[in-house]
């Protein structure tokens, strides 16, 4: 018997933490933050034999270092880029949290003693605890993110962790081919919806900078650091315009170019990123707000980092234009200004004049591939989380014959 405790992201989306605990072994999947709220999920307290992460992000990876200053003694485990990545968000994490006149979740000393206790996995590697075991496979995200599965006492339990299916310039697409699976935990972010085609999404994204560029105007598009940035610079990067990143997705990209086996074509991203001006100075900034360029920077939800000083340059120049292509959490600046049409940042409530157009480059599946994977994998159980629509998908997927279940925040299941 497995004992299953949703402890977060159930019915939403980030802050995930699912707690797994059999006769051998009490295993964290995950331990993140809700970016904008700062919800943290219920403290699964330190007696742990293990916590995993499966990719970088905050949202998945942002309160780990809550369990090392609570005094967790074990270790953490990640895939190498994940590692490396996770470092970077969990530092800045501290400084925006102070910026804001937060009280910081955790400090630096928390983040280093979580950096002593790391121990990597790779995809197609299992890890024992006791007569229990927990194996990593990619999950095309993001470089480094996985999918694991927790295998007690016969029962094979898989967490998909953010997974996209559909490999893209940046990395290959997820492993899919489980077999006897009784109980897939998975991300469902995306099960009310389809994305459109991509390539056809970014034909149409190098279509809007060209012409805002040869109406000298300068093509803004704020970007995640992890994962977003990089995509975005591969595939502008030919385009034969000046490109400019800005924020700390020159320093992600750093970091996921130190782990090329992760990416689906290491040389195109070193050629886009070796090609493109790195800003890191203010006095570079109000030099290239003057003429016609491509500025990709963080941060991806407009809530703070450069991409506030270029709005302010920016927002009443209909010559330019604002191409956001990332997710967007309620409350957020950019979430705000996607539902209203105003830019409100600080003191600044606008209208912009620039052109706006969002472009749908999803990093998550749709609804379409997550309905083809879970009928390809014929799992037993069914369990839906990170999702805003999961009572909707649980109820569409009991009318096609499967056991799902969209748990509640705290809710525990044994299996
Ligand atoms: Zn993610």
């Amino acid at each position: 018997m497995v004992g299953i405790t949703f402890l977060g992201g159930a019915r939403e989306v980030g802050r995930m933490g699912i707690l797994l605990e059999s006769r051998e072994s009490r295993i964290l999947w995950e331990y993140g933050v809700n970016v904008q709220t700062m919800d943290v999920p219920t403290d699964p307290g330190t007696n742990l034999d293990g916590v995993f992460v499966t990719h970088a992000h905050l949202d998945h990876s942002g309160c780990v270092p809550v369990l090392y200053k609570e005094g967790y003694k074990g270790n953490v485990y990640a895939t190498p880029p994940t590692f490396e990545l996770m470092s970077l968000l969990l530092r800045d994490a501290v400084k925006v949290q102070k910026k804001k006149g937060l009280q910081p979740q955790f400090l630096p000393h928390d983040i280093e003693k979580t950096e002593r206790m790391r121990k990597t996995i790779k995809f197609g590697q299992t890890l024992e605890f006791g007569r229990d075991s927990v194996t990593a496979y990619s999950a095309g995200h993001i470089p480094g993110a996985a999918s694991y599965l927790f295998e007690s006492e016969g029962k094979r339990i898989l967490f998909t962790g953010d997974i996209k299916f559909i490999g893209t310039k940046l990395v290959g697409p997820a492993f899919s081919g489980y077999k006897d699976i009784d109980v897939l935990i998975t991300e469902s972010t995306y099960s009310y919806k389809n994305h459109p085609d991509r390539e056809e999404t970014l034909d149409k994204l190098r279509e809007a900078v060209q012409e805002t560029l040869y109406n000298n105007g300068i093509a803004l598009l704020p970007a995640f650091a992890v994962g977003r940035t990089q995509e975005l610079l591969i595939n502008l990067s030919d385009l034969g315009f000046s490109i400019y990143l800005d924020g700390m997705g020159i320093e992600a990209t750093d970091r996921m170019l130190a782990h090329p086996k992760y990416l689906s074509n290491p040389s195109l991203l070193r050629r886009a990123f070796s090609r493109a001006h790195k800003i890191e100075r203010q006095s570079e900034r109000n030099r290239i707000v003057k003429k016609p360029c491509v500025i990709i920077t963080t941060a991806g939800m407009m809530n703070g980092g450069p991409v506030s000083f270029y709005m302010k340059k920016l927002h009443d120049r209909e010559d330019c234009s604002l191409l956001l292509t990332g997710y967007m959490v309620e409350g957020t600046v950019g979430r705000t200004l996607m539902d209203t049409g105003r830019y409100m940042n600080g003191e600044i409530d606008v209208e912009p004049k620039m052109r706006m157009e969002f472009f749908d480059l999803s990093a998550h599946t749709d609804r379409q591939h997550i309905i083809e994977f879970i009928e390809k994998t014929e799992p037993k159980r069914i369990m839906l989380v990170h999702g805003d629509h999961n009572p909707e998908f649980e109820k569409f997927l009991r009318s096609r014959g499967f056991d799902a279940h969209a748990p509640r925040m705290g809710e525990s299941v044994e299996v």
